[in-house]
């Protein structure tokens, strides 16, 4: 007798939940045809329950993803299971607009999707499938992706000039370092450092040494290859690390680097400024006992290159 009275009562109410619920609700048979279709799918398909229920629902939607769809319901027919579909491994099953106004990128609302087993005894009747709108969790994942990204780009880069930074350079070494030390070969690295550059910011103004820097900086970049690496060391440094590279080859990458960085005069604001620059060059030896006695020898091949006049590649001795 309750059992007759709840039904009497209870699928009004429930019917009621299932129409105002902010999630979308449907029920398929085994054939994938539509036995229910909540307001949240009518409202955001377009499509109202009287349109859809007994079609199936590709003739409604052919856009969905057929293949996938019918083997995802299947599987809970076989099983009686539970299976789900989340907006990370598939963004979205319907393609719903969503409402949000600044999405990045986000084109359709993004849904998670349940699949329920309805069943009678001990057997599968249908499945009811729930979507729930996942947009907001996506646009802050994104976000925060895209925030990552850049602090891992800030982390690693030079703000001036957009090349390596000597954090990342030097943590680069170490580890070509280990790799000489382990495996042996070759390995060399440069040290540029520009000449009279106190007297660039001095007559032109720090701006226009800021536009030497990057101007160097790209024309270095264009004219290595992408096995070395090349990082800003300092104020007017800069760094190259040379992997499987003997002194006598990094001998003739620094002299190509040193005449592309004086081969023209940097142009700032119509005003022409020359700029030349000095090279050290080491590659690494038996003495070398870490990466930073390596450093040190280029930073004394540099000095000699300073101290022998200016605009020349020497080689540490
Ligand atoms: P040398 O030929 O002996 O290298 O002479 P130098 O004038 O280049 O000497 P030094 O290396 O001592 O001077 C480097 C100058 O670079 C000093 C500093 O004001 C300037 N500098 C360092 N960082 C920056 C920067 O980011 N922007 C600008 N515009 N100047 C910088
Ligand atoms: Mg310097
Ligand atoms: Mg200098």
């Amino acid at each position: 007798m309750n059992d007759t009275a709840g039904q009497a009562l209870d699928p009004s109410l429930s019917e009621l939940v299932v129409e105002r619920v902010g999630l979308g609700i449907f029920v398929v048979d085994r054939d994938l045809n539509v036995q229910m279709w909540n307001r949240f799918m009518h409202e955001h398909s377009g499509l109202s329950a009287q349109q859809v229920i007994g079609r199936s629902l590709f003739d409604s939607f052919p856009d969905l993803p057929r293949e996938w769809l019918t083997r995802k319901v299947k599987s809970v027919f076989v099983l009686g299971s539970f299976a789900f579909s989340s907006w990370e491994q598939r963004p979205y099953l319907f393609r719903f607009e969503h409402d949000r106004p600044i999405t990045g990128g986000i084109d359709y609302m993004q849904q998670n999707c349940t699949f329920m087993p309805l069943t009678r005894g001990r057997e599968v009747v249908a499945v009811c499938v729930t979507i729930t709108d996942a947009t907001d969790v996506s646009i802050v994942q994104r976000e925060r992706e895209e925030a990552l990204a850049k602090l891992r780009e800030y982390a690693n880069h030079d703000g001036l000039t957009g090349i390596t930074n000597r954090r990342y350079f030097e943590a680069r070494m170490r580890d070509e370092f280990k790799r000489w030390q382990r495996q042996g070969g070759e390995l060399s690295m440069l040290l540029f450092d520009l000449d009279h550059f106190k007297k660039i910011n001095d007559e032109f103004g720090h701006v226009a040494g800021d536009a030497v820097l990057r101007a160097t900086a790209q024309r270095v970049s264009a004219v290595i290859c992408p096995e070395y690496t090349f990082g800003r060391f300092g104020g007017e440094e800069f760094a190259l690390l040379l992997p499987a590279t003997t002194l006598d080859e990094a001998m003739i990458v620094a002299e190509k680097v040193r005449l592309t960085i004086g081969a023209d005069p940097v142009e700032v604001d119509g005003v022409r400024i020359a700029v030349t620059a000095s090279c050290g060059a080491a590659a690494a030896r038996a003495q070398n006992d870490d990466c930073v006695s390596l450093v040190n020898d280029a930073d004394a091949a540099l000095y000699a290159a300073k101290r022998e006049g200016r605009n020349r590649s020497v080689r540490f001795a």
